[in-house]
């Protein structure tokens, strides 16, 4: 069979014009798996003519309306044609963006001022349409620059890209958003939504450009959570002139009034609340993130069950095995004193243990280990340490920073870490997470 492909276009002022985009030939005699129905270069080629035909009678119908003088309805003469590029998702188009000259009917003298007018010019502006720059953003926030720009080839008939423009648009839709976000009046309904905001936060390295004389960025991102919205962000310090005036932003930006308290959920680095303490003047209450604790204890669990398992140990088990089942019930609910009491105890039997039973002197050590390390997370954070079971169970509030992880993964391991391989300048760092789509969103 063949099948014919016509497109019709039906103008505002009722003419139509028929466009043939070519045909395709299935015979059916010879049809192969591969050559059955639409295929990608098929698609990839009609997709581009269908383009050429609508931009060029898009072309046509808005150039005609232009030369109509709004003052006298006369027809105004054509000035001369401009050879225009634009860059789109189905195609690298050349077009002729004809330019008209201005009517002498509203000057008294035959002299008109200004020069000629170009009807067209506001829709080349950057030589690509709108949505090829967003997608392009988009792409480029997720992958490498090379692969964001090889993507869409793939599928679409769209041109060759460089990896340097897509750089460029999303450097672009970077500092629009920054922009933006600046001079956004604050709404009335994110003042309602103020009663709670949440800061969730996490830090990341990042490989930095060998011209910055170091190997890796510091990146905070993070996600602040309001009562109905949330808003993730990044930020590298040394790219910003000041880290907490950008912070505060986003917090007003979410209805933050500058006297509510902010919580601040995030792992036991100190840099990370004192940030969010330095964009609010004071006011944070800082959470230690469940799972972070939560990993240490099961940590000592393990080392524990290793403990309880080796054949022929001789120490009394439920001396070992108790406290390390009641360590993670009283973190849970508040009761960090009591928890360090344990593992005080679970210390000092394994001290002894090592000593004394020399079949359990290597899982011995490693329990003591364990607990040290968790005692002292503890102890340096036992400001930050609340009853999580009460917060997360009666009244439903977040207690793990994961949301902000989830920035982190995106980050640093999908984006711009281990496998991909870039390498990032802090300004160039600084402007990615602004991009990355939901930058804002409605939870
Ligand atoms: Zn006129």
């Amino acid at each position: 069979m063949e099948v014919r492909i016509i497109v019709e276009t039906i103008f505002e002022n009722g003419t139509t014009k028929r466009h043939r985009l070519g045909r395709l030939s299935r015979p059916f005699r010879r049809t192969q798996p591969e050559g059955f129905g639409l295929l990608l270069e098929d698609a990839k080629s009609i997709l581009g003519q269908l383009q050429n035909v609508i931009l060029l009678d898009q072309i046509e119908e808005i150039f005609e309306a232009s030369r109509i003088c709004p003052d006298c309805d006369g027809v105004r003469a054509i000035h001369d044609y401009r050879s225009r590029v634009l860059e789109t998702f189905f195609g690298r188009f050349q077009v002729k963006a004809p330019r008209i000259r201005r009517c002498v009917c509203n000057t008294k003298s035959d002299v008109v001022l200004g020069g000629p007018l170009s009807p067209l010019a506001h829709f080349f502006s950057d030589r690509s349409t709108p949505e090829l720059r967003h997608l392009q953003a988009e792409f480029g926030a997720r992958h490498s620059f090379r692969e964001a720009a090889r993507m869409p080839k793939t599928f679409l008939p769209c041109a060759k890209q460089v990896n340097t423009s897509v750089r460029k648009r999303l450097g672009k839709v970077a500092k629009d958003i920054d922009d933006i976000q600046q001079t956004e009046p604050l709404g009335a309904a994110a003042l309602e939504d103020a009663s709670a905001l949440t800061v969730f936060l996490d830090g990341a390295q990042i490989r930095c450009k060998p011209e910055y004389l170091k190997r890796h960025l510091d990146v905070v991102v993070g996600k602040i959570v309001g009562h109905n919205k949330c808003r993730r962000f990044g930020l590298v310090q040394q790219a910003v002139l000041s880290p907490a005036s950008q912070l505060r932003q986003d917090l007003c930006a979410l209805g933050w009034d500058h006297r509510q308290t902010v919580t601040v959920i995030s792992d036991g680095e100190p840099a990370l609340p004192k940030l969010v303490r330095d964009a609010v003047g004071g006011r944070v209450r800082h959470i230690l993130d469940w799972w972070h604790i939560s990993m240490r204890i099961q940590h000592v669990e393990n080392a524990v069950k290793g403990l309880l398992q080796i054949r022929g140990f001789s120490g009394i088990p439920v001396l070992f095995k108790r406290p390390a089942e009641t360590l993670r019930w009283y973190l849970w609910h508040g009761k960090a004193l009591t928890a360090t009491t344990s593992l005080q105890w679970l210390m000092v039997d394994c001290a002894r243990l090592a000593t004394d039973d020399r079949v359990a002197t290597e899982a011995a050590r490693r329990v003591q280990a364990r607990c040290r390390d968790l005692y002292s997370y503890i102890a340096s954070n036992m400001d930050n340490l609340i009853d999580y079971g009460q917060r997360y169970r009666s009244r439903g509030l977040p207690i793990y920073s994961s949301r902000a992880e989830g920035c982190v993964d995106d980050i640093g391991n999908t984006r711009m870490g281990k496998r991909r391989r870039m390498r990032w300048s802090p300004r160039g760092a600084h402007r990615w997470p602004l991009s990355v789509p939901p930058y804002s969103t409605v939870v």
